[in-house]
């Protein structure tokens, strides 16, 4: 398995492989850059076929998150851990407490938030080893409700802020009564989510790996059921991918019948060629890192204490920040994959130049 020579490795600044005999876990930890302040990612928890398969996995996010943050304009480096292994099955607390072990010996270059495959409970956990640890102070959340720190709420919110954004842009609606749309994976952010749109009028179909999260959208929100085959393939207006990566890939786009791609998953795209595929094809992709960073600003507001209203004007700014992106890749017909990279790179040139950083050690999110 190569690593520093991997095809995603580009110049991250720290990796981890971490191993317990003791409890079985086996995780990696990857921090691509903190130029920007420390790296705030994800734990992620999943059944990886292979330790390749896993590195590929956290190397891709890990990247992704330097440059979310830089697009949502915050003060965070980019880093991500991945735990190999079922959570529905391998997860125990002495799992989770020498995940924390881990998390203690990296000394805050890194901090972990929930993930698919991990919850507040499983971060708390992780605490009792660790203080870096973030998304898990209960306070009034962005929305005025009581949140236990999980970041799904606000992510779910600023997805939707994105996805009214990206259907403006493309269909010229503000109003999303009888729109149709698509849900892939009805978890954490993808329920909320529906939850939103539901509540604006929109008809759902969604499909999920696990038949009771199925159940619930349908018996809570009247959603359609849809199968694992054409769940992305529908007649409908807007795709949400809210599960796992390289759902956008060569057998999926030209099969794709919806306007819009516009979903919380990370790690979209399956190559970088992907995001002019879906532009020829006439699609407006919203890019994951742009569209999905509402549980970043969040868990970094926990960290400075700020109102409940300044964390949500900030998610708010995704729907700016998107129709920015749209603007851009009419204007210049490319597509808005490669701009959101670029409007990310300005950013974090802005930020970085002023505090007299290397801006070059940034390399190009492809
Ligand atoms: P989750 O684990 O709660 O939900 C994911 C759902 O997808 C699960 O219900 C799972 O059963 C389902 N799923 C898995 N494989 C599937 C498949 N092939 N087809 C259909 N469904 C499938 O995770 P989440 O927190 O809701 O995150 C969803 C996505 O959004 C992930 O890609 C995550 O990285 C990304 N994301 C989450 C957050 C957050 O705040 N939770 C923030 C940014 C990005």
């Amino acid at each position: 398995m190569n690593v520093f020579s991997h095809p995603e490795f580009d110049n991250h600044e720290h990796l981890s492989f971490f191993c317990d005999a003791e409890t079985g876990l086996k995780a990696i930890t990857a921090i691509h850059n903190t130029s920007r302040g420390p790296a705030l990612g994800g734990c992620r928890m999943f059944p990886y076929a292979t330790d390749e398969e896993a590195l590929r996995d956290v190397l891709r996010l890990s990247r992704g998150m330097t440059y979310k943050s830089a697009l949502a304009n915050l003060d965070l480096g980019g880093g991500k851990s991945v735990i190999i292994g079922d959570p529905r099955k391998h997860k125990t607390e002495a799992l989770m407490e020498a995940m924390g072990r881990h998390l203690e010996s990296l000394g805050g270059q890194y901090i972990a938030a929930e993930d698919s495959g991990t919850s507040v409970p499983d971060l708390k956990i992780m605490g009792r080893r660790t203080s870096h640890v973030a998304g898990i102070a209960a306070r009034t959340g962005f929305d005025g409700n009581p949140s236990n720190g999980d970041p799904s709420p606000a992510t779910a919110y600023g997805t939707f802020i994105g996805l009214k954004a990206a259907v403006k842009h493309k269909l010229g609606r503000n109003d999303l009564t009888g729109l149709k749309v698509a849900i892939q994976g009805i978890g954490n952010v993808g329920f909320r989510l529906a939850r939103h749109l539901k509540e604006a009028g929109a008809e759902l179909w969604v499909y999920d790996i696990h038949e009771d999260n199925i159940q619930r959208a349908v018996d809570q929100l009247g959603a359609r059921v849809a199968t694992a085959d054409d769940i992305l393939f529908l007649p409908v207006d807007v795709v949400a991918p809210c599960a796992m990566g390289a759902v956008l890939n060569d057998d999926s786009i030209p099969q794709l019948k919806a306007n819009i791609v516009a979903g919380a998953a990370n790690n979209q795209l399956a190559q970088p060629q992907h995001d002019g595929m879906l532009r020829d094809r006439g699609i407006l992709y919203a890019p994951d890192f742009a569209i999905n960073a509402g549980g970043i600003i969040d868990v970094f507001y926990e960290r400075t204490g700020a109102a409940p209203e300044t964390v949500r004007a900030h998610v708010d700014t995704i729907g700016d920040t998107l129709t920015e992106i749209f603007n851009r890749s009419d204007r210049s017909d490319r597509p808005t994959g490669a701009i959101a990279n670029e409007l990310a790179e300005e950013r974090f040139r802005k930020h970085t130049a002023g505090a007299g950083l290397a801006p070059e050690r940034l390399a190009c999110a492809g």
